[in-house]
């Protein structure tokens, strides 16, 4: 099946966006790892006609809002999308294809404090990876995004050691791949990466890759090759990125980080993209 659109995100901005998409007439598929920003929101207190509510509730009645419109809602985490003739999103379960797609995935993109002023470290082995090609490198990372990412270093780079920094190792791998369990201690380089010191130990290397926790929108959008402002999504008036089709909203755009923006965000962005489906009719 190939859908009208994929909304990365149940946020307010990706379950608004779904709501108008599904009620202009189209048929939206939702793919969320989880509840976003709102899981931590204890209270909320300056949204239009809600004197208070806290995060979770409001996550809650969005979804259920949604599902009542009778649109699809899948809890997968997307580790990737690519563009042929339709957007391909693979997630941890499968691959989707759409005509559109809306990032609506919030803020977060797990940076990596310790390298991040560092050269030689990335957080996009698709977009990096030849550049370290038959080089040492290590990434850094525990979950399926790790092993996604080791997926595609792994035709490139001659040497590569797993760091999990102290946490367990939560995917599959290769058992000829090296796994450091232990947590890192230190970074070491001026300014490029040199070597890692992690359990008393320590490991010399030409370039380093991030991919801790899940893909983030940030991070999707590298892959993508969408143009990116700071820790943001470059959309332009209709809220659509460089690549056509492809739109973002709520806080993955920037500006005001808050409930009632990312709810506008999603209106808007399901007009341009109903606006978008109907002058490419096919
Ligand atoms: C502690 C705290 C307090 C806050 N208090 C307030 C307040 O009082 N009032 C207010 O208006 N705002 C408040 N906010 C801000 C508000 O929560 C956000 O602005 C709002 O949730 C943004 O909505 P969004 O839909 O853009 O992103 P989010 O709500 O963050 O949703 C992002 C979605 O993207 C999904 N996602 C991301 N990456 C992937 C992936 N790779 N695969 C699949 N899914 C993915 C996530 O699972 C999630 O469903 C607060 C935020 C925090 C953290």
């Amino acid at each position: 099946m190939i859908y009208d659109c994929i909304i990365i995100g149940k946020g307010p901005a990706g379950i608004t966006a779904g709501i108008y998409l599904k009620r202009y007439g189209y048929e939206p598929l939702i793919i969320a790892k989880d509840g976003g920003a709102l899981e931590r929101v204890k209270d909320i207190e300056n949204y239009y006609g809600i004197s208070h509510i806290t995060g979770p509730e409001l996550l809650k009645a969005g979804e259920n809002q949604a599902k009542a419109f009778g649109i699809s809602i899948k809890e997968e985490e997307v580790l990737e999308i690519s563009k042929e003739l339709h957007f391909l999103v693979t997630t941890n379960n499968g691959t989707y294809e759409a005509k559109t797609v809306i990032l609506a995935c919030g803020t977060s993109r797990n940076r990596y404090a310790k390298a991040d002023n560092l050269e030689g470290v990335s957080y996009c082995a698709t977009c990096d990876g030849f550049f370290y090609r038959k080089k040492k490198i290590a990434l850094i990372g525990n979950g399926k995004y790790m092993a996604h990412e080791l997926s595609v270093l792994e035709n490139i780079c001659k040497d590569i050691t797993v760091f999990t920094d102290g946490k367990p190792l939560e995917a599959e791998i290769h058992s000829s791949i090296p796994v450091v369990l232990e947590p890192i201690n230190k970074v070491i380089g001026n300014p490029h990466i040199e070597a890692i010191e992690a359990g008393g130990k320590s490991y010399p290397i030409d370039g380093c890759f991030v991919a801790i926790g899940n893909a983030s929108g940030f991070t999707l959008a590298k892959h993508l090759g969408i143009g990116l402002k700071g820790n943001s999504i470059l959309v332009d008036e209709n809220l659509m990125t460089n690549i056509e089709g492809l739109y973002s909203c709520g806080d993955s755009i920037g500006g005001l980080l808050q409930v009632s923006k990312a709810v506008g965000d999603g209106a808007v962005c399901a007009t341009s993209v109903s606006n978008y489906l109907k002058m490419h009719k096919s």
